[in-house]
């Protein structure tokens, strides 16, 4: 399959795992990269000499393109573009800030770039600093999101109307059916985070991985949106914020009540309770964890074939 992403990127399929802190190390992204697809190195979650070993170890486990996530909000992020530029990554992905800070940069040293939005309006801008591709990211999406709650429905057209650049969609994507009505929508391709954390190469913990597979519609919620809209499921933690809410708490309280590294103690080590469990809406179509190349091959499996049904419907 070949179309403007598979050529921006050198690779088989338009196909992007998602950077996902804790869960996107070097073992996930070059498994993805190996199987035809893009797989990115999550940065948000690594201080700069652990990004730096998880870039070496990827390229000596695969001789694809790979990519990394690089989160602008991040504390270390100078340090995380000065490694990337160094160790000659091909592709960076940012995130959660303004494209203009750091595209220039990256692209003189040669890098592509393709930027985070959920608004076409951010996606303009991303265009206007010059990256190579945008990832249009819907409300349905895990982790950190939108503050405006656009849904990849509504978003993707959107956003395709509005820039010439590729557009890869995310959020709500899981399997081949919905690979092809985002490009329906006008995607060039589609980002999955959700299903690569129930990979065997995520580093997640595997009780949060099983949590994510035996999960059930309605069990993920957008909240904190005073402090970083983020996607998350329903646990003690997710209710203490809620009775929170209930009170009418202020910033400076639901700060204290989100602490330090609960994405870690969630996600990394496996607290289901207290910890922060980012993930998708799709979670609840989710249902085994497999290897990533599996996961890989499966969705373009499932894309090929709804392809092929919907054009058994032509005659409609
Ligand atoms: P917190 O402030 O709650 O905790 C920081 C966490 O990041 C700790 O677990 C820490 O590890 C780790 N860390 C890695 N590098 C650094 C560094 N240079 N300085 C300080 N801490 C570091 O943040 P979160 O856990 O909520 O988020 C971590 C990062 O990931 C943030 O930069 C965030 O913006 C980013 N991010 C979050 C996403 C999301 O969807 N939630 C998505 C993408 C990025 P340790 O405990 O070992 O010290």
């Amino acid at each position: 399959m070949s179309n403007r992403i598979t050529s921006l990127f050198g690779v088989r399929y338009p196909l992007v795992q998602a950077g996902m802190i804790w869960n996107s190390g070097w073992r996930l992204a070059s498994a993805v990269s190996n199987a035809g697809g893009l797989g990115v190195i999550g940065s948000g979650s690594m201080y700069p000499q652990v990004l730096l070993e998880h870039v070496r170890k990827c390229k000596a486990a695969t001789n694809k393109p790979f990519a990394v996530n690089i989160p602008m909000l991040y504390p270390a992020v100078e340090e995380h573009i000065a490694t990337v530029i160094a160790e000659q990554v091909p592709i960076v992905v940012t995130s959660a800030g303004n494209p203009a800070t750091w595209t220039a940069k990256l692209k003189d040293a040669g890098v592509t770039v393709v930027h985070v939005v959920a608004s076409a309006k951010f996606a303009r801008k991303a265009e206007q600093a010059g990256v190579d591709a945008v990832v249009a990211e819907g409300f349905e999406a895990g982790g950190h999101n939108g503050r405006e709650e656009t849904t990849t429905l509504v978003l993707v057209p959107l956003v395709r109307d509005a820039v010439q650049v590729p557009v890869i969609a995310a959020g709500g994507i899981a399997h081949g059916r919905a690979m092809l009505a985002a490009m329906a929508l006008g995607a060039d391709g589609v980002q999955l985070g959700s299903r690569f954390v129930c990979s065997e190469e995520s580093s997640a913990h595997p009780a949060f991985k099983q949590h994510v597979v035996q999960s059930q519609e309605g069990d993920t919620l957008l909240t904190l949106k005073e402090l970083a809209p983020v996607r998350l499921m329903r646990n003690a933690f997710y209710e203490e914020l809620r009775q929170a809410y209930a009170r009418c708490a202020g910033i400076e309280e639901l700060k204290q009540i989100l602490g330090r590294a609960r994405a870690k103690r969630g996600m990394f080590e496996g607290d289901l309770e207290q910890g922060e469990l980012e993930i998708g809406q799709v979670a609840a179509a989710l249902h085994e964890v497999l290897p990533a190349a599996q996961i890989v091959e499966r969705v373009m499996q499932e894309f090929r074939q709804a392809r092929l049904q919907l054009a058994a419907m032509e005659s409609l």
